[in-house]
């Protein structure tokens, strides 16, 4: 043992420590021939002491694989570096069947630097390779499952839209007709806003598939970031007329040059939230904020704020109106309709865009929902 081992001062005798660690320990000198062994590795590998000190290299210790793995990567790295930390490797047993461990290694080094021996630890990982193989399944699992819900979807929506189209057209023709026959309106008047609905749910399942699926891709053109508020503002205003509501917008006078982005994305996030902000309200109004901040790396930072003074949600329901199929109460559907399917298209969106939707929102106040994107500037010279 080294002058270290004079210095021992553990209550449990220096061999027991070493031989009986909880993980095989080795040494061996730079050429690779084991110096010492612990009792632990012996026992996990096999092998007799004597058949290893001064006889064996580690690395002849290993399946060809890892010998082939340690010999290209880990011996590099180690002589580089003087550690290795806890790399996945196959230690062979003598009767041939492989163990898989974490190896982790050590050099000591003279003076003039060269390698004077080595020191490796080695631990079980049999466990947590069950585990990872366990865990990768479940995900390779997940994942199909999730693709299989999104083909289905699609699937679903689009075997029914088109009909769904063709009633809604006969619908239409229909109600011009008894339009012109019939002074009072007829009680199934209506017919049209039930199979509207039915329309915007399976577009809403359509996209959401189609987000899943990972099939929406972010398109990069030139356009004015107010433009795009404008638009959705002007779309919406009928239906905050209709329920007598204000609807303001404020675009910060720094946004006037052009950005590089894909509007049609920032177009749809915007109209589902100003559609829920003018749903959800009943007095007060509805603005729509968008604000610069301070640039990173020469990219234009916006800051979008959908505000309303309406329903508020509660603080429980808050975290999980983001995802699919969820209300934030259940009379709200009846009483406004809805699918629940808007902001998990949403949040979505502007996941996809590099943001983060979130929301702040007091039961009977009102609730704002912000996200902030960065954008490239446009390569045309400011106006
Ligand atoms: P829905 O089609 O039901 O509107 P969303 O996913 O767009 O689906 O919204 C989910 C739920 O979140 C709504 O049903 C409503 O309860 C709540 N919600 C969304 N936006 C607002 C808002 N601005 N004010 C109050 N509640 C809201």
């Amino acid at each position: 043992m080294t002058s270290k081992a004079a210095t021992w001062t553990g209550a449990e005798p220096l061999q027991a420590f070493f031989d009986s660690a909880p993980c095989g320990l080795l040494s061996s000198s730079s050429n690779g021939t084991v110096l010492a062994v612990n009792d632990t590795f012996l026992e996990w590998t096999g092998y007799d002491r004597d058949a290893l000190v001064g006889r064996s290299h580690f690395d002849e210790l290993l399946t060809l694989p890892s010998r082939m793995y340690y010999e290209t990567h880990y011996w590099p790295l180690l002589n580089i570096q003087g550690f290795v930390h806890e790399v996945a490797l196959d230690l062979r047993h003598r009767q041939g069947h492989t163990i898989p461990v974490l190896v982790s290694a050590g050099s000591e080094r003279s003076s003039k630097g060269e390698v004077k021996l080595l020191r490796y630890a080695v631990i079980a990982a049999q466990d947590r390779r069950a585990y990872e193989r366990e865990l990768l399944l479940q995900r390779r699992n997940s994942e199909q499952a999730v693709k299989a819900k999104a083909d289905f979807l699609a699937m679903f929506a689009h075997e029914i839209r088109n009909p769904l189209c063709a009633v809604m057209l006969q619908a239409e023709h229909l109600e011009l007709e008894l339009e012109t026959l019939v002074q009072d309106k007829p009680p199934y008047w209506s017919m049209r806003e039930p199979l509207d609905r039915v329309l915007r749910l399976l577009n809403n399942m359509l996209d959401i598939s189609k987000l899943d699926a990972k099939k929406v891709t972010l398109q990069k053109t030139e356009f004015e970031i107010g433009d795009v508020v404008r638009a959705v503002v002007h779309s919406l205003q009928p239906l905050a007329e209709a329920r007598n509501l204000p609807l303001h917008m404020h675009i910060d006078r720094a946004l006037q040059n052009p950005v590089v982005g894909d509007p049609m994305k920032l177009d749809q996030a915007l109209t589902n939230l100003v559609g829920n902000a003018i749903k959800f309200t009943e007095k007060g109004s509805v603005s729509v904020r968008a604000s610069r901040l301070p640039p990173i790396d020469h990219c234009v930072r916006v800051r979008f704020d959908v505000v309303d003074t309406g329903l508020g949600i509660a603080p429980d329901r808050q975290a999980r109106i983001f995802e699919e199929f969820e209300q934030a109460d259940s009379s709200t559907s009846h009483h406004f309709g809805g699918t629940g399917l808007g902001l998990a298209i949403t949040r979505k969106l502007v996941e996809l865009q590099g943001g983060r939707l979130s929301l702040v929102s007091e039961l009977g106040q009102g609730s704002t929902f912000m996200f902030e994107l960065t954008f490239d500037p446009s390569p045309q010279p400011s106006r």
